[in-house]
């Protein structure tokens, strides 16, 4: 890998409002298609004014963009108060600031956060919203949670998960009372067959208020495909086959 605030397209693969080294883009993307598939919430990037935001500052940042933020704060809608640190953690390609979305990342003691592996590293200096990638959770990340609900979402994580489409959808082919279904949390969206769905009513402890089972718009699925296309594209580029 390149110097830090030097990094390459070699180094980085871009996602959606900015570019990131693979580990933590696959680890953004995952996040991502969390918060949509559990809570409808769409997580973004902070973006500066469109005449700099090629300059990606909210993702991986080079060296001459830390230095063009300094120089030119106003640009990059930088929190009053907060200038940019030289070097950045942004310069190594694993942190990020987040927009849109930030409220579900950080409830529960950052919980969200840290089940994919981020951590909130700036609060000290009321940087709110940057995060940086560290790949495991952190030490104390289970402090604030109560233990009884981590089992419960571990063994979420191995459940199939059941959405039924409360609408109909013009772009894909989702019809009112589909029932779609992900393997597992980060698997592609499934169309059950008309069997299955038939059959879907009767499945032990099954029904609208199972906790595995999400009433979605027909416009959340448009959403979801795109998620599971960029997933796939990443999958694609970090693990040539
Ligand atoms: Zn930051």
């Amino acid at each position: 890998m390149s110097t830090s605030g030097h990094l390459t397209d070699f180094d980085l693969v871009t996602v959606p409002g900015g570019r990131l080294e693979p580990a933590t883009a696959l680890a953004w993307n995952a996040m991502r298609a969390a918060a949509l598939r559990e809570a409808a919430v769409t997580l973004t990037i902070v973006q500066p004014l469109a005449a700099v935001a090629a300059n990606t500052p909210g993702s991986y940042r080079s060296r001459a963009t830390s230095l063009d933020m300094r120089a030119r704060p106003a640009l990059y809608n930088i929190t009053p108060g907060i200038l940019p640190g030289i070097p950045s953690e942004h310069e190594d390609g694993d942190a990020i600031d987040v927009g849109a979305g930030l409220a579900w990342c950080t409830a529960n003691g950052d919980a969200n956060l840290h089940r994919f592996g981020f951590v909130r590293t700036k609060l000290a200096i009321g940087d709110k919203n940057h995060i940086k990638h560290v790949g495991t959770a952190p030490a104390d990340s289970g402090s604030t949670a109560v233990p009884t609900e981590e089992q419960e979402e571990d063994d979420m994580a191995t459940k199939p998960i059941y959405y039924v489409a409360t609408g109909n959808n013009k772009t894909v082919t989702v019809g009112k009372g589909d029932i779609w279904v992900r393997s597992a949390p980060g698997e592609p969206l499934r169309r059950m067959t008309q069997g299955q769905a038939s059959d879907f009513w009767a499945l032990d402890g099954l029904d609208l208020n199972s906790p595995n089972v999400h009433q979605m718009p027909p416009e959340w699925f448009d959403a979801a495909f795109a998620e599971d296309r960029t997933v796939a594209r990443l999958n694609a580029l970090t693990h040539p086959s």
